[in-house]
């Protein structure tokens, strides 16, 4: 099953661990992690910790593999997903 949306919870200390292992949905920025625009249903770029929009298109299957590996891989444990 496809991954439905992606979000960054409080915390996230910019490691940069998350654009390395999936750079087309994670964007660092100075003070947290944003979910990119251009894969989100709603086109805008944040954490999507309050609007929870989906994933555009399939991006959710294409991507999921790295999207876990992110997951996964944040030392502190602030991204999140849900499947559809
Ligand atoms: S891996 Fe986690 S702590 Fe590191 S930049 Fe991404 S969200 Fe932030």
């Amino acid at each position: 099953m496809p991954i439905a949306r992606v979000w960054i919870e409080d915390g996230c200390i910019v490691c940069n661990a998350c654009e390395t292992a999936c750079p087309e949905v994670f964007h660092v920025t100075e003070d947290t992690c944003h979910i990119r625009a251009a894969v989100r249903a709603d086109g805008k770029e944040d954490t999507n910790r309050d609007a929870r929009a989906p994933l555009a298109d399939d991006y959710g299957a294409t991507l999921e593999e790295q999207i876990i590996e992110a997951a996964e891989g944040c030392p502190v444990e602030v991204i999140k997903y849900e499947r559809a």
